[in-house]
């Protein structure tokens, strides 16, 4: 809330609070915040929030956007959100001022409702002092951050400048909204933020809309929020305004509202409410508010300094998520205990250094999250915005025969192969917005669009295909976007042993297991997860007395590895350095059954079994170049991974794929990879694992050297937990009905909504639908794999429920012989 300088309110956030989003934990969230401002806080201080439960309606003007709603009604179901599905004629019903020639659905949630963002503070206020907090000083800007470096190099807050003086301190959050990225200049962190014009204008009083719900009508881009006896309108325009100069003394500032740029809201709310095109306008609120690269806020501490926290960049959410409580959390624990997909989410750790520093990228990436912020969220959309920043030694060779590809942390990776040609990424043309020429035959937008549905994409049959071959004979993948790291010193094998919850001390060449770091709190309580497919291998460095592991994390959360491995390291003032060579290798995989045959021909190794067993690796040359072949798979066969110095990227590939082609070889992208692996119930992290998730809970305690008797990170909450018991598993479900899931669909277990999916595809080598998800026991008890096999279930799926049956073991080749060369 902004307080102007006669102390009453003169500019506040719409409130609009919706419970219902693509996502469980924003839902999860949203429905907590809900409780805490209609019932908790009024509880504890006898105070009215201001809350109004007003209810709010989604719009649907097509099929594709109802079947969206219908989604997200079956989520609601799994976090207690009462939603209904509308006709048309219901919803005039309803609301007898809209207007339903245009409506094909839709979605009445009846509990979401209005906050009044001064009331919300005030309560909020009250409650704190009441339990003890005290607010020092008002009105005082910082004017410096003190940085200094400890004698082991790392960069701490140290003091604070004011114009009140100096207070020392080891930690600073920096909570400065649109002011962000000028405050972390003065610490040398770089806030990866854009700050915009954001704007809804009130009405004048419209007769008989006093009790009616709040409307967002996401095809109009468009919002109609109660207000008394009067309507705000706001939206998420296509051309918003970037604010350039960031004035310093505009904190309590209203920009003059631009009709040029507004009307496309006013247009889409007449459309909505016709009684608005004869209803006055009574004020306007354009204010200024950050925007982010996905939507998403910056959170948690920042990589390049120590005890520099960001709670910034809200993206016209700030009100909803309660960050305040989730900020003091991720102070305490340094992690945000409350909001697992934002854990993931921190500033440093999702966006890679060359992002947060690239203007560009981030203005691009910025516009387009504001513009598609209504837009439906289908499963295999992509960015058009920031794309060809990161690309691989083999990008352009992919890209000649076809390949479609993903944009993740920047890099370019391969999606899947077109067998209509090349289908380039052009230059991001802002969707025609601010007078820019939008591209006319844009082939990789078209490929997009055709995706754009909840039912079997129209490329099914080719990722099919991709998969097939794998399975059948033998596929490429490549994976350059990996990253690769070195961790090597005197005290390398003492990190890893500390890092790695999984065993580490077999001798250079043998060990490269999947191995993840677990995650410890101040209270050593959750047990929960901090990275994933981390495979480590043990190396040899040429320093003598130094020991190194070689690490090859998901190109997608290596930044998020990084900044966990070199925190502990600095935390355990560990003799160890960890070295980024990303970058300068490439990585291919070779996976099916004919990969050794086809590869036998091109390395100058022994691939037999006996010689180059499952999960050892070697140097030795592909095509005379020296190359690391790790024998691993994530598709479930057996195969090489090739880790090779990107100049000599292009021609490894050529042999491997001039060898291949009479024996079938294909490229495939990661469409497949994420089909292949869920069938083989390899987990993926983000989806399957995040950081609220247990090892115990994800089926993964064999990662875990809980036989050993080597100390780890998170050891003690691992086995405190294994002690207790597990209350959540996660669950491996096939339908015998070839439907469509991607996740988020309800989990149905002997009549009862026990969780939801996490992550779903379709698995072409088992002809079915498979569905990872977490499942509790309603009555609260342990989840044993008992009560796994004991049940009946049903997925819920658009709000019809599907038989399913629930798997304790991968539903493809559980005995694992494939991996290791049996076929
Ligand atoms: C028109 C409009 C509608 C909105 N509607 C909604 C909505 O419906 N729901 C919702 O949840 N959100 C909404 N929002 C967004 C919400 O208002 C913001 O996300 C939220 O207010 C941001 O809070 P903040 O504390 O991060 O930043 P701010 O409120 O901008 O506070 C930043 C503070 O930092 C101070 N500062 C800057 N530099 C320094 C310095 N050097 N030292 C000390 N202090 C400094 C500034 O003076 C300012 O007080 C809307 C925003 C707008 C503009």
């Amino acid at each position: 809330t902004r307080r102007g300088d006669s102390g009453t309110l003169c500019v506040s956030p719409a409130g609009l609070l919706w419970q219902l989003r693509p996502s469980d934990v924003e839902v999860e969230l949203l429905a907590h915040t809900r409780d805490v401002v209609s019932r908790d806080l009024p509880a504890e201080t006898g105070l009215h929030t201001g809350w109004v439960e007003n209810g709010g309606l989604f719009i649907a003007s097509n099929k594709q956007r109802l079947d969206e709603y219908k989604r997200l009604m079956s989520l609601g179901k799994v976090y207690g959100v009462e939603s209904h599905v509308l006709t048309p004629s219901q919803t005039k019903d309803l609301y007898p001022l809209m207007n339903i020639d245009d409506l094909y659905g839709t979605l009445y949630v009846p509990k979401d409702g209005t906050m009044d963002p001064a009331g919300t503070c005030s309560t909020l206020a009250r409650a704190a002092t009441a339990r003890g907090a005290t607010v020092i000083i008002e009105n005082c800007p910082v004017t410096g951050i003190q940085v200094r470096t400890d004698d082991f190099g790392v960069k701490r807050v140290h003091a604070v400048e004011t114009a009140h003086g100096t207070i020392q301190t080891p930690c600073v959050v920096n909570c400065a909204g649109v002011w962000a990225r000028a405050l972390g200049r003065l610490a040398g962190v770089r806030v990866p933020l854009v700050a915009m014009h954001h704007a809804y204008v009130v009405t004048e009083r419209i007769e008989g809309i006093q009790n009616m719900p709040n409307v967002r009508d996401h095809d109009a881009s468009v919002y109609l929020r109660l207000q008394g006896d009067a309507l705000s309108v706001g939206g998420y325009e296509s051309n918003p305004i970037f604010w350039e100069e960031v004035s310093e003394k505009f904190a309590f500032g209203l920009f003059d509202l631009d009709w040029d740029v507004f009307m496309q809201h006013i247009e889409g709310a007449v459309n909505r409410v016709p009684v608005l095109e004869k209803t006055g306008i009574k004020s306007t609120v354009c204010g200024p508010e950050s925007f982010t690269a996905d939507h998403k806020p910056l959170m948690g501490e920042a990589p390049e300094v120590r005890g520099f926290f960001l709670g910034c960049g809200f993206n016209s959410a700030g009100k909803r998520e309660l960050r305040g409580s989730c900020i003091h959390t991720w102070i305490w624990m340094r992690r945000p205990w409350a909001h697992p997909d934002i854990a993931i989410s921190l500033p440093s750790r999702r966006f890679h250094h060359s992002l947060t520093d690239n203007n560009r990228w981030i203005r691009e990436r910025s516009h387009e999250s504001y513009a598609k912020n209504y837009s439906v969220v289908f499963p295999h959309d992509e960015p058009l915005a920031g794309r060809n920043v990161r690309k691989d030694p083999l990008h352009e060779e992919l890209l000649r025969q076809g390949c479609v590809f993903q944009e993740r942390h920047g890099w370019e990776r391969p999606g899947w192969f077109n067998p209509g040609g090349a289908a380039p990424v052009l230059d991001y043309d802002y969707y025609g917005a601010y007078g820019r020429q939008r591209h006319g035959d844009y082939t990789y937008n078209r490929l997009l669009g055709d995706e754009y549905t909840f039912d079997f994409p129209p490329h099914h049959d080719i990722i099919k295909k991709e998969c097939l071959t794998c399975r059948n004979a033998l596929a490429l993948f490549d994976m350059s976007y990996f990253g690769k790291f070195y961790l090597v010193g005197p005290e390398a094998t003492k990190a890893a042993d500390w890092l790695f919850s999984a065993d580490v001390s077999k001798a250079p060449g043998t060990g490269s297991a999947p191995r993840f770091a677990g995650e410890i709190s101040p209270q050593n309580t959750p047990s929960t997860l901090e990275a994933l497919f981390c495979t480590g291998t043990k190396v040899s460095p040429s320093i003598p007395g130094w020991d190194g592991y070689y690490l090859a994390i998901g190109g997608a959360v290596a930044q998020h590895n990084w900044s966990h491995i070199t925190t502990v390291l600095q935390d355990m003032k560990f003799q160890c350095k960890l070295l980024d060579c990303s970058e300068e290798l490439g990585m291919m995989s070779i996976q099916g059954p004919l990969s050794r045959v086809v590869l036998q021909e091109v390395l100058d190794t022994d691939l037999s079994n006996e010689a180059f067993p499952f999960s050892t690796h070697k140097i030795t040359t592909a095509a005379g170049c020296q190359v690391r072949a790790m024998r691993l798979s994530f598709v479930g066969e057996m195969g090489w991974e090739l880790h090779v110095p990107r100049a000599d990227c292009v021609k490894v590939y050529r042999a491997v794929m001039e060898a291949g082609a009479q024996h079938g070889i294909t490229n495939a992208g990661y469409r497949a990879i994420d089909s292949l692996s869920i069938e083989k119930g390899y987990r993926h992290w983000h989806a399957d694992l995040r950081p609220d998730d247990t090892p115990l809970e994800a089926g993964l305690a064999f990662t875990c050297k809980l036989k050993s008797s080597i100390p780890f990170l998170g050891r003690e909450a691992v086995e405190a937990q294994k002690a207790k018991g597990i209350f959540r598993r996660l669950v491996c479900f096939t339908t015998e009905e070839k439907v469509p899931m991607f996740g988020l669909e309800a989990v149905w277990r002997d009549g009862k909504v026990v969780g939801h999916i996490r992550r779903a595809d379709f698995g072409f080598a088992i002809d079915k639908t498979i569905a990872y998800g977490y499942i509790r026991d309603p009555a609260g008890g342990p989840v044993s794999l008992d009560f796994v096999k004991s049940g009946s279930y049903e997925l819920e799926r658009m709000g019809v429920t599907f038989p399913a049956r629930a798997h304790t073991k991968s539903p493809f080749d559980p005995d694992n012989k494939r991996v290791k060369g049996f076929y």
